[in-house]
């Protein structure tokens, strides 16, 4: 496995320090044999340096495998055509090689620089403490995100807002003006 230091972007809000557990289940995270997803959602303030961090989680890959298997086909296959018609397979190439900060810098899919994002979310594919680079980290913007949210059943929404309204409770001023968040594990 290609892999890095987790970067701090990757951090637990929470506890400024590596997530330790699993957001479903509450399984360790950090032994070296074990692989999990993190994925984190910011809002950006225009023109301020200031940064919301909306939600972040780590889930494991039994309880995102569980999730995934939720969503239905016909939402998955709209999703991921959407992601083999706008991602530039060669660019997804080139971030395994990258600095996994690097890769953080611009929308994977619209290319948008992160400063220009009103909002974000980054995804990470970790392995015990180390970053598993074969499937390097990315950014999506929110752009992409109202993109993805049409294509997916009234079903696959309830079902994303029903886990985040299971373990968030943010600000309700940090939840509009975009209503549904993905969740893209
Ligand atoms: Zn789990």
């Amino acid at each position: 496995m290609r892999e890095n230091d987790i970067p701090k972007e990757f951090y637990s809000f929470e506890t400024n320090a590596p997530f330790e557990r699993c957001i479903e289940c509450e399984k360790y995270l950090l032994d070296d044999e074990t692989e999990y997803i993190i994925e984190k959602a910011v809002k950006n303030y225009e023109g301020y340096a200031a940064k919301d961090t909306v939600f972040d989680y780590a889930i494991c890959m039994d309880c995102a495998e569980h999730m995934r298997k939720k969503i239905s086909k016909e939402s998955w296959s709209s999703m991921m055509r959407y992601f083999q018609e706008n991602m530039d397979i060669e660019r997804r190439l080139e971030m395994q090689h990258k600095h996994p900060e690097e890769n953080l810098k611009s929308c994977m899919i619209k290319k948008t620089q992160i400063d220009d994002c009103r909002e974000y979310q980054i995804y990470a594919h970790c392995k015990g403490g180390r970053l598993n680079m074969d499937n390097p980290p990315y950014l999506i913007s929110g752009e992409v995100m109202e993109e993805l949210i049409p294509l997916l059943s009234d079903k696959t929404i309830d079902d994303m807002n029903g886990f985040l309204n299971k373990h968030f409770s943010p600000d309700p001023s940090l939840m509009e003006p975009t209503p549904p968040r993905l969740i893209l594990v």
